[in-house]
């Protein structure tokens, strides 16, 4: 069986990252989501297994030490998340290809060991202006993760010129549709 590829969805919080993996979910069956370990906790509503694998900083301290993790980065006061090498090597290895929804630097890293096997897609807010407003709208942060939130947004924009990619997302659908067709062009070549 022919091996899948990597495609790594990056954006600040808030600028319509998750909407944009939902939408690919049901447009193409051939992608499977990586499910990341995190130390955080459970927004309302998230799933154990489905959204992240929710584990303590000891379990997770534990994996790092194993090399489970194929990337991982601590940030929001001392949060961790990783992307786990099981997750994404045995869903390439039955021909999917493997959505990864991470910040910069994991991307970033991500895309140096997969090289033209990743695609990076960076989605940008049309401004940081509009991105406080979204995450404001959104009110699922207190006042303090959502200023270190918009801190990290600002760092995370300087990195946009090292993807493969930047795709503005000013209008939802307009920014969709450009992201399925990096997304199809993608999958049609080798
Ligand atoms: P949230 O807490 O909103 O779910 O995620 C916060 C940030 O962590 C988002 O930018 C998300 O993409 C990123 N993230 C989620 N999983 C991973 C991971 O496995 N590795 C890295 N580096 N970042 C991740």
């Amino acid at each position: 069986m022919k091996e899948g590829k990597v495609i790594i969805l990056v954006a600040p919080s808030g600028a319509g990252k998750t909407s944009m993996a939902r939408r690919l979910f049901q447009d193409f069956e051939q992608l499977k989501f990586s499910v990341s370990a995190t130390t955080r906790p459970p927004r309302e509503g998230e799933v154990e297994g489905k959204h992240y694998h929710f584990i303590s900083d000891n379990q997770f301290n534990q994996k790092i030490e194993e090399g489970d993790f194929l990337e991982w980065e601590e940030f929001y006061g001392g949060k961790k998340y990783g992307t786990l090498r099981s997750e994404v090597d045995i869903k390439l290895k039955s021909g999917y290809f493997v959505v990864l929804d991470i910040e910069v630097k994991g991307a970033i890293n991500v895309k140096q060991v997969y090289g033209d096997k990743a695609l990076s897609l960076f989605i940008k807010p049309p401004s940081l202006e509009v991105l406080k407003e979204r995450l404001e709208a959104r009110g699922t942060e207190d006042k303090e993760t959502l200023k270190l939130r918009l801190e990290r947004a600002k760092e995370e924009l300087t990195y946009a010129d090292r993807f493969d990619q930047v795709i503005i997302n000013d209008d939802f659908e307009t920014a969709y549709q450009e992201v399925r067709a990096a997304v199809v062009r993608f999958m049609n070549t080798n």
